[in-house]
């Protein structure tokens, strides 16, 4: 009886304070994930033309003791509220960077929130990952969003450039789902778009996507960008994508995101 009494109490617990709670409570325990080695680094592969994986993309998963493993939706958006997102972005960093020395035939995406990239620390941080790692710039892609672009045009640029002085590449990451005109892309030095998933999921049938991706592809060609498409699941969106000469292709198509180690050594020549 006693149970039954808790479980009707719970149900009526509005849900915005349970989301209140759950928020608190994790926000102290991400503090301490870090410590307690709790995060692990996932890949997702990239594929080209010829469907031979070129490079992956890291995204970082909470393994929780109780929770299982957290995504990072749930847990990332928090960290860049509570300033967590520095030590837990350069853990992914430094991460990476040590797996691209051993796998060198490789390219490695990295995503960057916008409270890391304004840190003025950053810069200096990934010099002296480099350094500490050995890890070639070359072969790094940061993935920024529109946002973080636009709100700090000139330092973002100027970080930029200087980043790319390294040798290291600039991806603009959810292409499409700003706001922004596309005038600044043709200023900044980036190398390469991710269209969005959202503009993926309903190809090839839905024709105002299409044109849309094919508009990208367009603004892609012009200014001199590689293309990445994002979320590709099935064969027709990856031949439809193919027909309008996207080739570089992310997706569960392909591959899910999956332990770093796991995937690398399936890769191996
Ligand atoms: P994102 O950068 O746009 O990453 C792509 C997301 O789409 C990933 O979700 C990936 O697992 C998912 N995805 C890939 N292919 C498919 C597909 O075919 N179908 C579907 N339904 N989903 C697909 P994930 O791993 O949950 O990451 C979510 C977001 O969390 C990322 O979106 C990124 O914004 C952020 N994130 C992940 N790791 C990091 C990190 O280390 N640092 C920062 N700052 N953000 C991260
Ligand atoms: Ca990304
Ligand atoms: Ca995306
Ligand atoms: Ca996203």
């Amino acid at each position: 009886a006693k149970e039954a009494g808790r479980s009707t109490w719970r149900r009526f617990v509005p849900s915005m304070q349970a989301r209140v709670e759950s928020r608190f409570e994790l926000e102290g325990e991400l503090r301490k994930a870090l410590d307690l080695q709790q995060l692990r680094l996932y890949l997702q592969p990239k594929t080209n033309r010829e469907g031979q994986v070129y490079g992956t993309e890291s995204l970082v998963r909470w393994e929780h003791p109780e929770k299982g493993l957290i995504p990072p939706d749930r847990f990332i958006p928090l960290a860049e509220d509570t300033g967590m997102i520095l030590p837990l972005g350069e853990w992914v960093l430094k991460e990476t960077l040590q797996l691209m020395t051993e796998y060198p035939q490789l390219s490695f995406a990295v995503n960057i929130s916008p409270r890391q990239f304004r840190n003025p620390d950053f810069v200096a941080r990934i010099k002296t990952l480099i350094q500490e790692t050995g890890a070639n710039p070359q072969r790094l892609t940061l993935e920024v969003t529109e946002g973080l672009l636009i709100t700090d045009f000139n330092q973002s640029s100027r970080r930029m450039l200087e980043l790319q002085q390294l040798g290291i590449s600039f991806s603009i990451d959810d292409f499409g789902t700003g706001y922004s005109s596309l005038s600044y892309l043709k200023k900044l030095p980036i190398n390469e778009l991710k269209i969005d998933r959202s503009f993926v999921k309903d190809l090839p049938e839905d024709s105002s996507d299409a044109l849309l991706v094919e508009t990208m592809m367009a603004v892609a060609k012009h200014l001199q960008l590689s293309v990445v498409a994002e979320g590709v699941e099935t064969q027709a969106q990856r031949d439809y994508l193919y027909s309008v000469d996207c080739n570089l292709h992310q997706g569960y198509f392909y591959g899910k995101p999956e332990p770093a180690r796991q995937l690398l050594e399936r890769l191996k020549p």
